[in-house]
């Protein structure tokens, strides 16, 4: 690892979700110093007050660094149906929300019966904004997409999420059908992973 060369000697990721750490401790070796997490850094999970991707990922990154002093990682990523004008998008996650936790079948439920139904032919979109903050207020936004179709019913027992009822265009199977490497390699993720990391190459 070039250290010495590297444009971040440490960056905090401001997530409470290990695997989601791992996620980036892969994606991110050789290109940062040393990664942290929220976790270890002990902090509170601000609430997403904001209206659009970009603006919770960047409340999440600001609110790490004021605790911090150290640049901050954060992310928000949610599923947008073209026929519900975007919707679930940023509240993705809070429509899986229920007294015992996350259910996301009763969240795709709700999409399919919100949609009247789903042959198919239904756009949808999944999104990612990586917000990177620095300590003194610099910003740097990644964004990534992967456009494809809504099928019902849900299929397959991989990923997690709204992946069994997302199909990508070129493909005919589901997210949740489709093996994790290969959904990782094509994911609007992977498309923001790939921006953040030529940027941290780039300027190193
Ligand atoms: P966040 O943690 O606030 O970004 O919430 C993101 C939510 O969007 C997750 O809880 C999932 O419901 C959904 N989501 C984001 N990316 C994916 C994906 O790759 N597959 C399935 N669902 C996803």
């Amino acid at each position: 690892m070039k250290m010495e060369n590297v444009l971040l000697k440490e960056l905090i990721l401001a997530t409470h979700n290990q695997g989601k750490v791992h996620e980036f401790e892969v994606m991110l070796d050789g290109l940062v110093g040393k990664l942290s997490s929220a976790l270890e850094h002990k902090l509170d999970e601000p609430e997403e007050t904001e209206t659009t991707f970009v603006g919770n990922a960047l409340l999440k990154a600001h609110a790490a660094v004021k605790v911090t002093g150290l640049p901050c990682l954060a992310d928000d990523s949610g599923l947008c149906v073209d026929g519900l004008d975007g919707a679930p998008g940023i509240y993705s996650a809070r429509w899986a929300e229920t007294d015992n936790g996350r259910d996301f079948n009763i969240a795709m439920q709700r999409i399919h019966d919100d949609l009247g139904g789903i042959d198919g032919t239904q756009r949808a979109y999944f999104m990612v904004v990586l917000a990177l903050v620095y300590p003194d207020g610099a910003e740097e936004v990644f964004e990534g997409r992967v456009n494809g179709k809504l099928c019902w019913p849900m299929r397959g027992e991989q990923g997690h999420g709204y992946d069994p009822m997302f199909v990508a265009d070129g493909y005919d199977i589901s997210f949740a059908e489709m093996d994790v490497a290969k959904k990782n390699a094509i994911s609007h993720r992977a498309v923001a992973v790939e921006k953040l990391k030529k940027y941290l190459s780039d300027n190193e």
